[in-house]
């Protein structure tokens, strides 16, 4: 990268972040270098055939495409057939699969006829048929069923979760993280409400493969930013997907994560369990349990799940996949969007690790849409 240089802009991450701010420059006629560290594209959301099944599996755990936003559909489905599918997520409670989120279904899976009954009532009373309630307004409720129930999904579905996937409590993290599985006052057992809900019928390699495979979009495998920012011009755009404080070099210090680590293992049988997604709220080290010939409905007289183990991220040694929300981490976070806007302002940080957000799929899309597009507008 010399004088030589012929890109109106660079993309630092092949993930979904990258990748859609990639496409979007590139159809409008920018020239895009995209350089990814790894020596595939496709980010956390990188999917790829088991070797031992032929199976496809998300290497970084299961990803469920799910989003409200039509404009986030449509701009994907550019790049993607769509295989619909419908998340259903069972929790092993007290020796019985349960549906997660804690619906009227679960009610009656849990609690005795009568008990159950009275809860339901009280549900619908309180709430409305259809509606959704926190564990917290449950918990706080003046009336001793409903706080029952607030208890028993707090101690059976969250308290011991939280503890293996954050190594904090509930109350210790981001209250908006445990409302992501509210309960329902309904008989839906879906784990989201979206109105779309679909895999990628070829996977997600294949979709953010076919984002950057666009005549002006150059793809440079095996090339971590920081090996490769002292060749790109001074005052070239950069679209930044990486972790900013590693871009700063940790000068205020390191932003913590949480990590996973997958142990992928196949079985001799056709299934292993009824659903793609078993969470093992207060059982074993492990979160969950994830099969994935279910998501595509793919057929094989084997099958192949991943176990989930979560830890904390330490660099060099697993991902970063959460980023922990919480009063201190956003001070940390906020100075280094301050240097950003001060020092590099032709650079914009995006993506779940360049923002420091428990981005979905889909909100990193918009956002790395947003970005492109008011980028555009300046150009
Ligand atoms: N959670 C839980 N028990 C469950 C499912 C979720 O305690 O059975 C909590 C947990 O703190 C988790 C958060 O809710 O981190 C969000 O869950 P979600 O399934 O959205 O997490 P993701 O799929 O993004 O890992």
């Amino acid at each position: 990268m010399d004088n030589s240089f012929k890109f109106s802009a660079v993309v630092a991450g092949a993930g979904i972040s990258g990748a859609t701010v990639a496409a979007r420059l590139a159809a409008a006629g920018l020239r895009v270098l995209v350089l990814e560290a790894k020596a595939h594209a496709g980010g956390n959301c990188y999917d790829c055939r088991d070797a031992g099944t032929g199976i496809l599996v998300h290497k970084y755990g299961t990803h469920i495409f799910h989003t409200d936003d039509k404009r986030a559909w449509d701009f994907l489905s550019r790049f993607t057939a769509w295989h619909p599918y419908f998340h259903k997520v069972l929790a092993q409670i007290d020796g019985a699969l349960v549906p997660v989120p804690f619906n009227l279904n679960s009610v009656r899976r849990v609690f005795p006829p009568v008990l159950a009954a009275r809860i339901e009532g009280k549900l619908l009373e309180r709430f409305g048929f259809g509606a959704r309630a926190t564990i917290l307004e449950l918990r706080g409720s003046a009336d001793a069923d409903l706080r029952l129930l607030g208890d028993y999904v707090y101690e059976k579905v969250f308290l011991h979760y939280t503890l293996k996937q954050w190594g904090k409590t509930p109350e210790e993290i981001d209250p908006a993280v445990t409302a992501r599985v509210p309960i329902f006052a309904s008989r839906d057992d879906g784990y989201f409400r979206d109105r779309y809900q679909a895999i990628p019928r070829e996977g997600y390699t294949a979709l953010i493969g076919n984002m950057l495979a666009h005549p002006n979009i150059e793809l440079r495998l095996n090339t971590p930013w920081e090996a490769a920012r002292a060749c790109v011009p001074a005052g070239t755009p950069i679209f930044f997907t990486g972790a900013i404080d590693e871009f700063f070099g940790f000068k205020f210090g390191e932003l913590p994560y949480r990590s996973v680590s997958f142990e992928f293992v196949e079985y001799a049988r056709e299934y292993f369990q009824p659903v793609a997604c078993v969470n093992y709220p207060c059982h074993f080290d492990f979160t969950r349990i994830g099969e994935y010939k279910h998501f595509l409905g793919e057929k094989s007289p084997k099958t192949v799940v991943s176990f989930e183990y979560p830890a904390a991220f330490e660099r060099g040694k697993n991902e970063r996949c959460y980023p922990i929300a919480n009063a201190e981490t956003a001070a940390l976070y906020a100075r280094y969007a301050d240097e950003a806007r001060r020092a590099f302002p032709q650079t914009r940080f995006l993506g779940r690790l360049g923002d420091y957000k428990y981005y979905d799929m889909d909100k990193a899309v918009l956002r790395a849409l947003d970005a492109a597009e008011e980028f555009l507008r300046a150009f």
